[in-house]
């Protein structure tokens, strides 16, 4: 019998990147098929679950940054099952008045997410496709908690990289900066050419398995898709290197996932 937090149609014999991603983070809402998945991709490329550590690390930083520069507005898409470090509880913990909404396309992390959420009136979690991005900004969940009048930060956080074939994340980004107002940010982690280019490929191949295949893009190709978006200082950097807390300063650097925050361009 499935456990209670599943909800009716998942398929949970086909590994999935949000299942893989929890499992790998120590979460529980994930299956054996998701496991093996992690298990194989960390023998295929030593480091990987590492790396999604270190992309959860990431993205609590680039979130408190983002509250400290004044963002109390966050639309979260691709943004998983709720596990360790949730936006909302870095948002509103920096901004107690801090609004979040969480967007995925995969249907346990949204039911998860809603479940945590019961109760916080600024937090909500929706259903949705990142390469429809007019469907989650006319979502009316969305535009109830979000005033998109006001400065919202995007985040995009290890999601482009799931993106490619006919789908253009430039299309996708350009559509978010041209629905926001000046002074809206937008946050993004994405895969990159790794020094272990066989390991790397490996995972990219056991990704073509999933729902969602591996798209890995040069920093400058990251770069280039953020027309309408201007990167800030430091730029688009290891994941690691990304104003790390100085706690971190002993870990290895993270060189196959690049990070960066970008201002829409007034
Ligand atoms: N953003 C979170 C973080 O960085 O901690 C979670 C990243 S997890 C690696 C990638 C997430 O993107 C998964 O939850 C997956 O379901 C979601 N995703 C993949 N394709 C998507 C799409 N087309 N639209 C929305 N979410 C998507």
């Amino acid at each position: 019998m499935l456990p209670e937090w599943v909800p009716d149609g998942v398929d949970i014999t086909t590994p999935n990147a949000a299942r893989v991603y929890d499992y790998a983070l120590g979460g529980f809402h994930n299956f054996e098929v998701d496991r093996r998945f992690a298990e194989d991709a960390e023998r295929a490329w030593p480091g990987v679950i590492q790396l999604a550590h270190d992309n959860r690390a990431f993205l609590g930083r680039a979130v408190r940054w983002l509250a400290g520069n004044g963002i109390r507005q966050f639309l979260d898409i691709g943004s998983g099952i709720p596990t360790l470090g949730n936006v909302h509880e870095v948002a509103q913990y920096a901004a107690a008045d801090a609004r979040i909404v969480y967007v995925d396309i995969d249907p346990v992390a949204v039911a998860h997410s809603q479940r945590i959420l019961a109760g916080n009136r600024h937090a909500t979690a929706v259903q949705g496709d990142v390469r429809r991005p007019q469907d989650i900004l006319g979502h009316p969940t969305v535009t109830d908690l979000l005033d998109f009048s006001r400065p919202i930060g995007v985040l995009m956080v290890a999601v482009l990289h799931f993106i490619g074939g006919p789908d253009d994340p430039a299309r996708i980004l350009r559509e978010f900066a041209d629905a926001t107002v000046a002074g809206s940010y937008v946050a993004v982690s994405h895969s990159v050419p790794a020094e272990d280019a066989a390991g790397q490929e490996n995972v990219r191949r056991l990704y073509q398995r999933t729902p969602t295949s591996l798209h890995v893009r040069t920093p400058a190709e990251v770069v280039g898709l953020l027309a309408g978006w201007q990167v800030l200082d430091p730029g688009l950097v290891p994941i690691s290197d990304w104003h790390p807390d100085p706690e971190d300063a002993d870990d290895p650097a993270q060189r196959s996932a690049f990070g960066g925050v970008a201002r829409k361009l007034s």
